[in-house]
């Protein structure tokens, strides 16, 4: 235990004393890690029924780490967040994403993904210059801006914040805004009506149990009634199996992600056409 200067005891529990370690250890890391190009990113389909075209990807990083092997995204990314190089790392992120969805088009034509989803932290959607950051990337890799989808969580938009600003710049641009994890937080539902959104993502949470009959498979319905009746997209997320597909895509879902149709993957077979709900 640690006496403060305000007289006050703080205890250190292993537990907090092996986390703020590892934070360090992280944090120290990600500056090398960046410098030496130890990130890639993968691609994840977002399907749409009952074509079963990849219509879009998500872009999901990974940091394959010399000693660690691949540390997941769920551990680092607070850490850049918290220590500011999520900046830097977002801009990287931002930048290969588009050139991959770009590289697809000319190889692929019309059978390329119409739309590449990228990850935005709060910290970088609130700094001033991320949309023209963002129209920067579009001008180089020459990917149309209906191309790109920002994906955000509510938590890292609150209404009147600078985030909000950025958000539609973005749509100004002509970019698409994706609301992330949606439902989990505490705003989803008041964030309609400030935020300029194309798409909601309906958090894995209300997939899992979706093939009975509970709580979450209302919600799950009445999530989709929300979306048709404000033109949005709706895409579900964390598919496992071909009977949540089926269950969502009978409660009027039409763009589904998740194992069921594919793990993130550095290439992505577009020809492909996996199973149809
Ligand atoms: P997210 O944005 O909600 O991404 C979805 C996560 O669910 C991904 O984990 C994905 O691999 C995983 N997933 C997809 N389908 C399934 C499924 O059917 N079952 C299960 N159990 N999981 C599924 P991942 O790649 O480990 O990323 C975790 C989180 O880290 C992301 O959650 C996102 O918040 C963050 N993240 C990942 N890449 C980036 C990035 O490039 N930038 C930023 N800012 N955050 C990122
Ligand atoms: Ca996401
Ligand atoms: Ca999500
Ligand atoms: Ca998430």
């Amino acid at each position: 235990a640690a006496k403060l200067a305000d007289g006050s005891v703080c205890r250190w529990t292993p537990a907090l004393d092996e986390r703020s370690t590892a934070y360090a250890r992280i944090g120290a890391e990600l500056r090398t890690a960046l410098d030496t190009g130890q990130f890639r990113m993968v691609y994840q389909p977002i399907v749409e029924l009952p074509s079963g075209r990849t219509r879009a990807v998500e872009a999901l990083v990974r940091w394959e780490h010399p000693a660690r092997g691949v540390v997941s995204p769920a551990e680092f990314i607070p850490v850049a967040e918290q220590n500011g190089l999520i900046v830097e790392l977002g801009a990287w992120i931002l930048e290969t994403a588009c050139a991959r969805l770009a590289a697809w088009r000319r190889e692929l034509g019309d059978a390329a993904p119409a739309r590449v989803s990228v990850n935005v932290s709060a910290k970088q959607l609130a700094r001033p210059g991320f949309a023209a950051l963002v129209a920067r990337v579009l001008a180089d890799t020459g990917l149309p801006a209906s191309c790109l989808v920002v994906e955000v969580t509510e938590t890292a938009v609150f209404e009147g914040g600078p985030a909000v600003t950025t958000l539609h710049e973005l749509r100004a641009l002509g970019a698409w805004i994706a609301l992330d994890d949606f439902g989990t937080g505490h705003s989803s539902l008041g964030l309609l009506q400030t935020v300029p959104v194309n798409t909601i993502k309906v958090d894995k949470s209300f997939v899992d149990n979706i093939t009975s009959a509970g709580r979450q498979t209302v919600i799950a319905e009445a999530l989709i009634r929300l979306a048709d009746g404000l033109g949005l997209a709706a895409v579900a997320e964390g598919v496992e199996t071909a009977e949540q597909a089926d269950a969502l895509y009978r409660l009027g879902y039409r763009y589904l992600q998740g194992y069921h149709y594919g793990r993130p993957a550095a290439e992505l077979d577009f020809g492909r056409m996996p199973a149809v709900a």
